[in-house]
């Protein structure tokens, strides 16, 4: 973005203030904060929340949204008082699995650089000694975590923003956005018109009233949730400070505590979930009670009140006096949602945002206006990352009062949505079910993770079980597939894999500029190669194939990407982008008898030297026909074959009966997993992220600096000679049992020095893979070093990769 722009920002809730704060910190003084409500308690959500900030997430980037409210709040008072009150954070387990589970929080936090530590009940008896020692098994102590007080953080990051140039206007409803060629020019209010560059959409659980005025669907619910107020407490009596204790979660029931002087605050997500349509919030007070806060449901709180009672005993003395069923915003994923419009230029949202990461997203949206892009990693929250049935009203209904009620569960990371489903199915479905296909999804896809029918070629192959969390959603028969891909051949669903086609006159060109690889080659020609952001930061790693003069076809990570082309298109109309995902279909082909299966049913020539790697041929398989590109994600010989949804079917029966008598197979993403780390194949979002440069995360070669412009060009040739501090590094793990999931923190003596990214068993290699971040001078082949996973540890060596076929061979025969 270019200069200063004159920005209007909707709603003073801690977001909308943050933001206004951040905004003008970074010189941007043109900025108007609109609120239909009064000045700092306007009666939104932060008007009520109690403000506990517990920071441990599962995601990098929320940890480091709360860690940076946290620091923020910490650093800020009102008149002397204030914002912050960090006493600490205990989560504690009353079961066994939850104990286990803290165990894996306490690895996020230090995979993240947030100190926590793990005590016995007795312990947390000393931090919180009113809790009944014979219901507690375990907690997880994190000292930075604590109260943030809302109201009092708003009106101290509004008055410094008011001090640098922005305006605060209360009591001044937005009642539209007005726009001009596809951009906003300002919002009508109930005070007169505003003009502005850019609106951004911080209204929380109005938010998406405020994003239909510009016909933008926004995938939130707003949803009550249940606070309760105790009346004095008599164990309590003479607590002079709000409060002493950490705050405290009780997960196994859905609780959250918070003293308040000689009183408890008692959180309780266990009811079932209450979705308030939009249209039915008030705009304004109504009696003096806040338009976010509905009449509290007693009934609905007795389950909380009598948990809390055996956890608390001390509340056997005390009432529940007073109760809100307030309202706040669930998303389909439990993420933000945060970024532009598509559809509207300068319409920006940071919505779904609790009071925990407020400052961090607000810093974020700050950050990618002035700058362009953050300093976060955003790909989990940017609004825009959403596939289309994800938009659909039900949908969003249905996950979000999901979220709703998973808040506090334990989930596995293979974990699939229990409803709704099936969502997508490729033509490829209904076999897998014949094969007793193990389906998982992703994206709204159906995909199997291994197929029961194979279940006979376990037989004799040593399948090592593996420790008891990551044999959740597992079989031997993930080994066996993964082993019979690189003795025969296998097929597997690559369907679920976005692909767009790029046409048109300035197709070239676009690509040339857009992408790090050289694609302007000839016809049939494939090019693996990344998108970038300006700062040389990885934005996607993406496949091209050039099919014609002017056609593309370009496998990419997910919505985002096809976002960033669009945004990216020429005004002169000479490019167009379509997703052709869901009208078409994939299957791998893939192993070693991969072309004694495909060259007799095809009268192309599929040899080696008339096929070679990174080609692509249109052609027909039997009657099918296809594009083939020779290609493997999991580093054997083989083709990527697309062809249209209709024809799925036949090109699966085809090359099924002709793949019999090769001992063909149906495969699943288990095997698939497990091939991928073996042959080093980064995935996008989970290895590498827009915090790493190509150079960390060892994809140089994918990077061709001597071709003309492109974006993150010119940073990547100022970082040229300075050497990578971190970088993507492959380990090994000798216990072939100790198989660590992802996100566990990698140790060095005492120190924790980073973190895994993906891991599995290499079951053709023999050995368990992790790839993980390292400082780079770590990152030496033969440094032992250990994971955290769980209570344990684990021992792992920096590996040289990729683990399996170095040379390549088995991929260019
Ligand atoms: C009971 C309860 C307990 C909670 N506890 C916690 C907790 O302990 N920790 C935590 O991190 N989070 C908690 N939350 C969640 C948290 O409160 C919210 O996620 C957060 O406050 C949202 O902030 P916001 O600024 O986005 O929205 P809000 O605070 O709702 O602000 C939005 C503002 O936009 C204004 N607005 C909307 N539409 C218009 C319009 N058309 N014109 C002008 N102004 C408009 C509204 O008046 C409002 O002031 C809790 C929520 C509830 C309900």
């Amino acid at each position: 973005m270019t200069g200063q722009q004159r920005v209007v920002v909707i709603g003073a809730g801690v977001v909308g203030a943050a933001v206004a704060d951040e905004l003008t910190a970074r010189g941007w003084t043109d900025v108007t904060v609109l609120d239909q409500g009064p000045p700092w308690a306007a009666g939104g959500s932060s008007s009520h929340a109690p403000g506990l900030v517990f920071q441990a997430n599962g995601s990098k980037t929320m940890t480091e949204f709360a860690t940076y409210t946290v620091e923020k709040l910490c650093s800020l008072d009102l008149d002397g008082e204030p914002c912050f009150l960090q006493v600490g954070g205990l989560e504690v387990a009353t079961t066994p699995e939850r104990l286990q589970d803290l165990h894996r929080r306490h690895g996020w936090l230090a995979s993240w650089g947030v100190h926590s530590r793990v005590l016995s009940p007795a312990e947390c008896l000393e931090h919180y000694p009113i809790l009944d020692e014979g219901q507690v098994l375990g907690g997880l102590l994190i000292p930075t975590d604590g109260l943030a007080k809302a109201v009092r953080a708003i009106e101290a990051q509004g008055r410094r923003a008011i001090e640098r140039g922005a305006r605060f206007v209360a009591d001044c409803e937005v009642l539209a956005v007005d726009t001009e060629d596809g951009a906003v020019t300002g919002v009508s209010t109930s005070f007169g018109d505003f003009a502005a560059d850019i609106v951004l959409c911080c209204a929380g659980i109005w938010g998406q009233k405020v994003a239909a005025m510009v016909g933008m669907t926004l995938p939130l619910t707003p949803l009550a949730h249940q606070l309760a107020w105790t009346g004095p407490v008599p164990a309590l009596a003479g607590q002079v400070a709000e409060v002493v204790r950490p705050i405290l979660r009780h997960q196994d029931q859905d609780l959250y505590y918070r003293d308040n002087y000689d009183q408890l605050i008692v959180g309780y997500y266990g009811h079932d979930p209450t979705p308030v349509d939009v249209s039915d919030i008030a705009t304004q007070f109504r009696d003096g009670v806040m338009p976010s806060v509905l009449e509290f449901t007693p009934d609905d709180f007795a389950p909380a009140w009598q948990e809390s009672r055996k956890l608390i005993p001390a509340l056997d003395e005390a009432d529940i006096t007073e109760g809100i069923n307030g309202l706040f915003s669930f998303t389909t994923d439990g993420f933000p949602l945060i970024g532009e419009s598509p559809q509207v230029k300068g319409f920006w949202v940071a919505e779904a945002v609790w009071v925990t990461h407020s400052a961090g997203v607000a810093r974020a949206v700050a950050e990618w206006l002035v700058n362009g892009q953050s300093s976060y990693d955003l790909h989990e929250c940017d609004v825009n990352r959403f596939e289309a049935h994800q938009l659909a009203p039900d949908y969003v209904l249905a996950r979000d009062c999901q979220n709703f009620v998973e808040v506090y569960d334990i989930v596995h990371p293979l974990q699939p949505m229990d409803h709704p489903r099936p969502l997508r199915t490729s033509p490829f479905y209904t076999r897998h079910l014949e094969l007793a296909g193990q389906m998982l999804e992703a994206s709204g896809w159906e995909r199997p993770q291994w197929l029961d029918a194979n279940a006979g070629l376990i037989e004799g192959r040593d399948i090592p079980t593996p420790n008891d969390w990551a044999a959740r959603y597992w079989s031997p028969i993930v080994g066996a597939e993964a082993q019979a891909t690189r003795e025969t051949v296998a097929l597997y669903d690559m369907t679920a894999l976005k692909r767009l086609e790029v046409r048109g006159p300035g197709a070239t060109e676009f690509l040339q500029r857009l992408s790090t690889g050289n694609v302007d080659k000839s016809i049939g020609a494939v090019t693996y190669c990344l998108l970038l952001d300006e700062r040389g930061h990885i934005r996607s790693d993406v496949t091209v194939a050039r099919l014609g003069p002017q056609h593309y076809q370009v496998g990419v990570n997910g919505n985002l990407d096809l976002d960033w082309f669009q945004r990216h298109l020429p005004d002169d109309g000479s490019v167009f982008v379509t997703d052709i995902t869901p009208g078409t279909c994939c299957l791998g082909l893939w192993g070693p008898h991969a072309r004694d299966v495909l060259q007799p049913l095809t009268s192309a020539d599929v040899s080696n030297a008339a096929f070679r790697y990174f080609r692509a041929q249109q052609l027909y398989v039997g009657m099918v026909p296809v594009t083939a590109m020779r290609l493997s994600y999991v580093g054997e010989l083989g083709w990527e074959l697309y062809t249209t949804a209709d024809m799925g079917l036949k090109l699966w029966d085809t090359l099924w009966e002709g793949g019999q008598e090769h001992g063909i197979l149906a495969a699943g993403r288990g095997a698939f997993t497990s091939l991928r780390l073996e042959k080093g194949y980064r995935s996008f979002g989970a290895d590498m992220t827009s915090e790493h440069t190509p150079a960390e995360a060892g994809l140089e070669f994918a990077v061709k600096m001597d071709k003309s412009d492109f974006i993150g060009k010119a940073a990547l040739a100022h970082l040229a000679d300075t050497l990578p501090r971190k970088r993507l590094t492959c380990l090994t793990i000798d216990d072939p049992h100790a198989v660590v999931m992802g996100k566990d923190p990698v140790i060095s003596g005492d120190d924790v020095v980073g973190y895994v990214t993906s891991a599995a068993f290499g079951y053709t290699a023999g050995v368990g893979i992790a790839y993980a971040w390292l400082p780079a001078e770590l990152a030496a082949p033969g440094k032992p070093l250990e994971i955290g996973y769980f209570a344990d540890r684990v021992k792992a060596t920096v590996s040289e990769e990729p683990i399996v076929d170095p040379s390549m061979s088995r991929l260019r025969s």
